[in-house]
């Protein structure tokens, strides 16, 4: 949305729901880290619809420092509508993104940078040492990054850990919806991202409580199923629904075939069979499913049409 505004450097982007009491100490220990770190920086902070007095506390804050931007919305969209906002209206040539309830440690954010330097387009975290619960939160996360590592191929140990490092071009090249921020790194392979993992630090929650909890999983599985479309048929959706279709419809024929050699041939009965049934079920399914490709089809071309969206991304260009 915004250009490269000259000047920033790194732009470090956190949302916040209600994290009140953490808001100062995170504000103190990010300050101290990127006037280490030395380049030049911005912290955009978005409140998403907090109600405990976040936003009086970012107010206070940001009168005193030049280099916090706050973004509060009108209501709780979502911490991944939150990094959305903050991705576009970031500056920075790289873009950082933490929790504000402190369980990410700011003091890795220049280990994490070292990383980037070596090469890398997006930077993980690796909670290696989670301190969360293990039965609600651990468990189900382990679970979580094995399946999402290997149904995209993008390996990662920790995809739920928000402390990330992106090229400003992934974060601005990418649109966010549903609960997708965290398969940002398996997104971003769609556009030939080089992506590697640091082990990180992370902290028991001090303050507030956690937004999340176990029902977040089958949410987690739904996005993941999208996800995996998106990577691999998102250009050529009938390639996916035609075949489906045409297997469907291949069955479905013989076997109506067959009833019908059965009929003609040697005069039997199929009225009654369930086999019946089935084919014209498996005809009418392979139909539903080649039509829909085709419409699938359609609607791929008017989304990057409309937008001017291309199909590919381009590196670099010698000319
Ligand atoms: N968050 C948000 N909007 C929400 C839920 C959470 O902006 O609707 C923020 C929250 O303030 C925190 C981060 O997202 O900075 C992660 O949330 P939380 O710590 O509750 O998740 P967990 O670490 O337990 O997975
Ligand atoms: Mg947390």
């Amino acid at each position: 949305m915004s250009d490269n505004k000259a000047g920033v450097d790194l732009s470090i982007v956190i949302p916040v729901y209600n994290e009140v009491q953490c808001l100062p100490a995170l504000h103190q220990q990010l300050k101290e880290v990127m006037d280490a770190v030395g380049r030049p920086y911005e912290i955009i902070v978005v409140d998403d619809g907090s109600t405990d007095g976040s936003y009086e506390t970012l107010c206070e804050l940001h009168a005193k420092d030049n280099n916090l931007k706050v973004i509060r919305f009108r209501r709780n969209f979502g911490q991944t509508a939150a990094f959305s906002a903050g991705f576009d209206y970031a500056h920075g040539n790289a873009v950082i993104t933490i929790d504000a309830d402190l369980q990410n440690d700011p003091h890795d954010i220049p280990i994490l940078l070292a990383k980037m330097q070596e090469g890398y387009d997006v930077v993980s975290g690796w909670r290696k040492n989670r301190k969360d619960p293990l039965l609600t939160r651990r468990l189900p996360s382990m679970v979580a990054n094995w399946l999402i590592s290997t149904v995209t191929g993008v390996k990662l140990h920790d995809y739920g850990c928000s402390l990330k490092v992106y090229d400003r071009q992934v974060v601005k090249s990418l649109r966010l919806y549903g609960e997708m921020h965290r398969f940002l790194p398996a997104l971003a392979s769609w556009m030939g991202v080089d992506v590697a993992e640091v082990p990180v630090n992370h902290r028991a929650r001090m303050f507030g409580h956690s937004k999340y909890g176990l029902s977040r999983t089958i949410r987690v599985l739904l996005d993941l199923l999208t996800v995996r479309f998106l990577l691999s048929f998102s250009a050529r959706p009938m390639q996916l629904f035609g075949t489906l279709g045409m297997i469907s419809f291949g069955i479905g024929s013989l076997l109506g075939l067959y009833l019908s050699i059965l009929k003609i041939a040697y005069h039997r009965s199929i009225g009654e069979r369930p086999l019946l049934l089935l084919a014209v079920l498996l005809i009418v399914i392979g139909i539903q499913f080649m039509t829909m490709g085709l419409l699938a089809e359609l609607m791929v071309r008017t989304y990057h049409e409309s937008q001017g969206k291309r199909t590919y991304v381009i590196r670099e260009i010698l000319e």
